[in-house]
């Protein structure tokens, strides 16, 4: 059974108990008064049961269990008053108040008035002997005023019990179940249910919900959550023989997050069909306010396996799988399997260490030397990240994807960023004179990021960067969904003085002819291309040969990455690419090491100058 402990403090709050028990005591007077009239005795030793009786019901009302127990108390006046009345006659009756009160604060409202009812009659038949007209008229009407007052009073506390109950258990928007309930439903089905047939939950998440809000406001989203649910009680509503008995439960949980349960399916068949069938209920227009919607939702499914897993385990599954849904593109059903599980821990650890290591400071930079292609001069560096933790040592590429999935990654710019300019700052009076520009990678989080170019900004302050020292590369996927804001990010960046290369170029499919909206002035030949040059046939009418005429097009740089053969480099220089990059002239070297290379190297151009 559910408990609803705070219907108590609530009425405790409201006083109302002892207002109904104190004016109860002056009523038991009035009988005592009428009924027992001279019987000293009799008075005293109601007044002290009323007050009793008052400090019990107080205690119980707060929840403190005293030293015997209620049932037990009542019994005791129950039969004390049957007893007393037979003895006193009609002058017993005056025990009959403060019992039948008890009574309805101790049973459930129809039995208490069943009880007392039976009670009031049980104690007028044992004062018969000593009935008269009169004296029946006189306490009659106080034992009736009592258990309609009682009733009444008792009925007060029912309703806040259902209401409470109610708050306590459905989606105060929706009026479907919310998380309490479900979760309590599903604890009880895992644990009830036979091994094959225990519950599926379809964990709902409606894609891009947040600009609903903020287009239409926060009412027509509520409006739309409320449909959904609708849509999503009537999705589960089978009419085929079989998913009709099925027993089910849908929920919203958070903001745009519905659950559904079902228990007793035993196939991947129905499994997958009653995915289907939600996600179609959702996809359906939905019209208000004269707006169409067309709303979409992914969806994550997860079974389970005993009659011990935990509810919130099973929701977690779910709720991966949809994650796993949302990161597939969205608008589709994924479901959960021990591999996902493995992958989410894996990438959990990987983020947990990038999140240690942003705290100890432990992440690094090395530089990587950029040359020009006549002058075999140094004409600027990439700056790379490094970490000697164990998970953290390789394959940079793909724990900067995890840093952008646990949104740790503006953390990591900044601090590539920060790094850079201390380092760029120690050879700023060796450079001056000289072309040099220090690449930084940049997440393409950082498009969406409308503070990333003023966080540059203050960083440049705080070094006395010039900013026409630093270019900074995004990869051209992060520009396949350009969209305003994005390009509104570029355009400051650009208008605060930076320069901005398009990396990896090439391999995004970037409509060639979008590049014309972008304020880049580089753009990088993914390495992937260079290596396809062979050392007989050259590059062979490749994508090279395409990026190079259209950066010939469009006025922009071209770094060549990942240089790492002579025939590579001739291939390169005969297509007259300008600058290059790659293990053929440095790997990515510590800040000492890259100092010392660039002052040599100027050293050996100023010689070859002179
Ligand atoms: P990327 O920007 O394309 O960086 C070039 C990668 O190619 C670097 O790997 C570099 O070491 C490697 N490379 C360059 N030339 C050669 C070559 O001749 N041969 C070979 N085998 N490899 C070469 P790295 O450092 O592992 O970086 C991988 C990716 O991680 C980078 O690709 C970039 O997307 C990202 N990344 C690295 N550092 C940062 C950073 O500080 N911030 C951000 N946001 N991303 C970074
Ligand atoms: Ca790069
Ligand atoms: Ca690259």
């Amino acid at each position: 059974m559910m408990k609803f402990p705070d219907y108590k403090k609530v009425l405790l709050d409201n006083n109302h108990n002892i207002y109904m028990i104190a004016g109860m005591i002056p009523l038991t007077f009035y009988a005592v008064y009428h009924l027992a009239f001279g019987l000293f005795s009799v008075g005293v030793i109601t007044l002290l049961n009323s007050m009793l009786l008052t400090v019990v019901l107080i205690h119980r009302l707060r929840g403190v269990s005293l030293t015997w127990h209620g049932n037990f108390l009542l019994l005791c006046m129950f039969s004390s008053v049957v007893f007393l009345c037979y003895f006193l006659g009609i002058r017993g009756v005056v025990f009959i108040f403060p019992v039948i009160i008890g009574i309805f604060f101790k049973y459930p409202l129809i039995s208490a008035l069943r009880y007392s009812v039976i009670f009031a009659v049980l104690a007028l038949l044992a004062a018969l002997n000593s009935l008269e007209t009169i004296m029946v008229a006189r306490f009659s009407i106080p034992i009736i005023i009592t258990i309609i007052i009682s009733y009444r009073y008792s009925r007060k506390i029912e309703e806040h019990k259902t209401s409470l109950s109610r708050e306590a258990n459905q989606d105060f928007l929706t009026g479907i179940s919310n998380r309490r309930s479900f979760m309590y439903w599903l604890k009880d089905n895992i644990t009830r249910s036979k091994i094959d047939l225990l519950p599926t939950v379809y964990f709902i998440d409606i894609d891009n919900f947040k600009r609903v809000n903020d287009t239409y406001g926060h009412a027509v989203g509520d409006r739309l959550l409320l449909e959904i649910s609708k849509r999503l009680i009537s999705a589960t509503r089978f009419s085929d023989p079989i998913l009709s008995q099925l027993d089910k439960q849908a929920a919203r949980i958070a903001g745009d997050e519905f659950v559904v349960a079902v228990s007793g399916i035993n196939n991947e068949i129905h499994i997958n069909m009653i995915g289907e069938r939600l996600l179609k209920s959702i996809n359906k227009l939905i019209v208000i306010d004269g707006f169409n919607f067309s709303v979409r939702a992914s969806i994550g499914v997860a079974t389970a396996t005993n009659n011990n897993f935990s509810p919130e385990d099973l929701i977690h599954n779910a709720d991966m799988a949809m994650f796993e849904a949302k990161k597939q593109g969205k608008n589709r059903i994924g479901y959960f399997c021990q591999a996902l599980a493995d992958e989410i821990k894996r990438k959990n650890k990987i983020a947990s260490s990038i999140e240690a290591a942003i705290k100890s400071n432990s992440f690094y930079l090395k530089f990587m030397p950029i040359y020009d292609h006549t002058s075999s001069k140094i004409v600027g560096a990439e700056a790379l990240i490094r970490n000697n933790d164990i998970l953290l040592a390789y394959d940079v590429e793909h724990y900067i994807k995890i840093a952008e999935e646990f949104e740790l990654i503006k953390e990591l710019d900044l601090m590539v960023i920060e790094q850079s300019f201390a380092n760029i700052k120690e050879i700023l009076p060796i450079i001056s004179d000289q072309e040099f520009v220090l690449a930084i990678n940049i997440s393409a989080v950082e498009l969406k990021n409308i503070h990333f170019p003023n966080d540059v900004k203050r960083l440049a302050e705080k070094y006395d960067i010039p900013p026409h020292v630093i270019e900074f590369e995004l990869t051209e996927t992060s520009l396949i969904d350009h969209d305003e804001s994005s390009i509104k990010v570029l355009k400051r960046l650009k208008s605060l003085g930076y320069r901005l290369s398009l990396d990896d170029f090439g391999t995004g499919y970037t409509a060639f002819n979008q590049l014309q909206h972008y304020p880049v002035d580089t753009l990088k030949i993914d390495k992937s291309f260079v290596s396809e040059i062979s050392s007989d046939k050259g590059g062979n009418g490749s994508m090279i040969d395409v990026i190079l005429s259209l950066a010939n097009l469009y006025k922009l740089n071209v770094v060549a990455e990942g240089v790492e053969e002579q025939y590579q480099l001739d291939y390169l220089k005969k297509l007259n690419c300008s600058f290059f990059q790659g293990y053929f002239f440095s790997k990515p070297v510590n800040w000492q090491v890259f100092k010392k290379q660039l002052s040599d190297n100027y050293l050996a151009n100023s010689k070859l100058t002179k």
